[in-house]
């Protein structure tokens, strides 16, 4: 069987055909659409170009940055480049392309990565396990005895909005001091940013004073891997902040397993290394077992796949 999987992702629109053993058999991307008209032309052209490929499809899967109604696939909120959907139907969209009977679902899209590492990746056989990619932004995903969490509004899952700091800075949720504002690309960068604005002693100053737009969150984990002391100090601040959030994520749910995801994952071993030494000693005293934090196994960055778990999984 060959579903179609859509991502609609922090820029950009990508879709894919996927079989039902998790492989992507081919997939297409569009530049970022900045109205309602383009988004809707640009993705069913996507879909038009794949579906000459094909010829039947068994079901659609729709990842989403938000909050999204997996039935009806409305976007309920939508912050940031896709602001625009909110209040509209994901399968509005694509009316047309498909046979009416065809099956038709959309969620979050940190809950769809996780949807993706149950059926195919990571979290395989596991009753409990969650999700954190720490990006742009942090997301994150629940599941809870078998179960995907999805809560009341579907809400549920939202860990980069857990509070760290009561009067710390805001949050685009307009909460203050969530997870997000102190580990993310934007909180760690932000932080290097205003050191090197100060003038403060470091690699990072005499390379991205004049054009500090170029800065991103990787070159403050490679500065501080490179003995920046400047670099290290807003890195071990942040990924001690994150170890005591996960730790409290530890507490609260007893999971099998801790996914981490995201383009900060990508800091490898100078992220893992102190990040299992903070949340260690900080659960050893309830839980005795080694903390599992693991890397996604389902290497398509873009959600297709986890998207077309979704249907496989219901
Ligand atoms: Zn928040």
């Amino acid at each position: 069987m060959i579903y179609l999987g859509i991502d609609i992702g922090g820029t950009n629109l990508k879709a894919g055909l996927v079989d039902d053993s998790g492989k992507i058999v081919d997939s297409q991307s569009s530049a970022t659409p900045t109205n309602l008209d383009d988004f809707s032309l640009g993705l069913r052209q996507l879909i038009s170009n794949l579906l000459q490929k094909t010829d039947v499809i068994s079901g659609v899967g729709i990842g989403c940055k938000g909050i999204i109604n997996p039935v009806t696939t409305e976007v309920v909120t939508c912050p940031g480049t896709f602001k625009f959907l909110e209040g509209h139907r994901l399968a509005d969209f694509i009316e047309g392309l498909f046979p009416p009977n065809i099956p038709i679902i959309a969620d979050n899209d940190a809950r769809v990565a996780l949807v993706g590492e149950v059926v195919w990746g990571a979290a395989k056989n596991a009753q409990n396990a969650l999700m954190l990619t720490l990006g742009t932004g942090v997301g994150g995903a629940i599941l809870a005895e078998g179960k995907i969490v999805r809560g009341q509004s579907g809400v549920a899952g939202h860990l980069g909005h857990i509070t760290i700091e009561p009067n710390g800075e805001m949050c685009i949720c307009g909460n203050r001091g969530c997870l997000e504002t102190v580990f993310s690309a934007r909180a760690i960068e932000a932080a290097a940013l205003s050191a090197i604005h100060r003038g403060c002693e470091s690699i990072l100053t005499t390379q991205f004073a004049t054009n500090y737009e170029k800065l991103t969150c990787l070159d403050v984990f490679t500065a501080a891997n490179a003995g920046d002391l400047m670099a290290k100090s807003i890195v071990n601040e942040a990924i001690r902040r994150l170890g005591a959030a996960i730790a409290g994520l530890f507490h609260i749910f007893d999971p099998e397993l801790i996914i981490i995801g995201g383009q900060i994952a990508e800091a490898g071993d100078a992220l893992f290394i102190p990040l299992n030494k903070e949340i260690s000693w900080r659960i050893k005293g309830l839980i005795k077992h080694p903390a599992r934090i693991v890397l996604p196994k389902i290497s398509d960055k873009a959600g297709i796949v986890g998207a077309v778990a979704l249907l496989v999984q219901m």
